[in-house]
């Protein structure tokens, strides 16, 4: 088979990326199980981008060069900052309904931001934006989309890539194609404890490194501090934006820790409060604690959760 571009992943790496693409040419979509299989379906708390006037791109790029220590790529962190409110308009253009807020997008907090800049969809913002995304997707007469269809191998000769080998309906194929997309999340699923769905397991990564790319920076992999204590793969997120809200962490004697290790208490960067986490549980159990906050305000603003 030969197409124009092949997508691999339907997250909304590649929802968007085939989106795009389709602009100029033909697209192959493909995804390893369902469609809405993906670690974007799971998201709860939302997106950061700044989209309030107390707000700016400056700001944005410092908290999120200290959440990184410095070592990020500065470039990609700017990219990411001055593209945010775009992509966040471009996904309301196609349909997807943030929380409104006296007229104007709703913004939480979470972890290593010093403002509210966070748009969400109650607690489940991903399903929001992969649903919208999969429905305007499946309108695109120049995608073609094969579910259940999973990626082997890029085809690489003299270290260009030719497209890809699949494995569809108990067949292996090639298809050829001018460029090829990787879009396939995670890792998380190679953990003992992950809130990552089981498709999150480094196909992607794998089948670059094998094609011959270089990868970087592969031992920085973000956890969520805060799941559910309860036996159960993947872990249930109990989201970030329950500290945004206002939740704090208990330890076993009762007491408030993370107002000790970091100023931003609660809301430090993640790596902080995951270790910090980490060495309580030492003694005993941890606890998020919102019950300064009303029940009905708790299943109005987190009904999943
Ligand atoms: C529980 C949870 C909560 C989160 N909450 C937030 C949040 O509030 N805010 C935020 O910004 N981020 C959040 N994240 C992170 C965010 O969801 C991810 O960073 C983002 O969705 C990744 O999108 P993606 O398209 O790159 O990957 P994914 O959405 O994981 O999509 C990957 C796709 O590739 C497919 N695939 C994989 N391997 C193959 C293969 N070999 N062949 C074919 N297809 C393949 C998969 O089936 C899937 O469709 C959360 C993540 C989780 C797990």
């Amino acid at each position: 088979m030969k197409i124009d571009f092949v997508v691999i992943g339907s997250g909304i790496a590649g929802l968007n990326a085939a989106l795009n693409v389709a602009e100029t040419g033909k697209v192959l979509l493909i995804t390893k199980k369902r469609l809405i299989q993906s670690s974007t379906n799971f998201a709860q708390g939302g997106i950061a981008a700044v989209l309030n006037k107390t707000d700016n791109f400056k700001k944005h790029v410092k908290d999120t060069l200290i959440a990184g220590c410095f070592h990020n790529d500065k470039n990609a962190v700017e990219f990411m900052v001055k593209n945010g409110p775009r992509a966040i308009k471009k996904l309301i253009h196609i349909g997807v309904k943030f929380d409104i807020c006296n007229k104007s997008i709703c913004l939480t907090r979470e972890g290593g931001h010093t403002k509210n800049r966070i748009a969400y969809s109650g607690d489940r913002t991903g399903e929001e934006i992969e649903k919208t995304l999969i429905k305007t997707v499946k309108k695109n007469p120049r995608i073609t989309i094969l579910e259940n269809t999973f990626a082997l191998d890029l085809i690489v000769k003299n270290k260009t890539c030719f497209g890809v080998q699949v494995i569809h309906g108990n067949k292996i194929k090639n298809v050829f194609a001018r460029a090829v997309v990787l879009a396939t999340g995670g890792i998380g699923q190679i953990y003992q404890y992950t809130t990552n769905p089981e498709i999150a397991t480094g196909d992607g990564i794998a089948m670059a490194v094998r094609a011959g790319a270089e990868v970087k920076d592969m031992e920085f992999i973000q956890f969520h501090p805060t799941a559910l204590a309860m036996p159960r793969k993947p872990l249930f997120l109990l989201s970030e934006s329950l500290r945004g809200e206002g939740a704090i962490l208990i330890n076993s004697a009762g007491e408030r820790f993370m107002k000790k290790a970091h100023k931003l208490a609660e809301l430090a960067p993640r790596d902080i409060v995951a270790r910090e986490i980490y060495q309580q549980q030492k003694s005993g159990p941890v606890y998020l604690d919102i019950s300064h906050k009303k029940p009905e305000f708790i299943r109005k603003r987190f009904p999943k959760i």
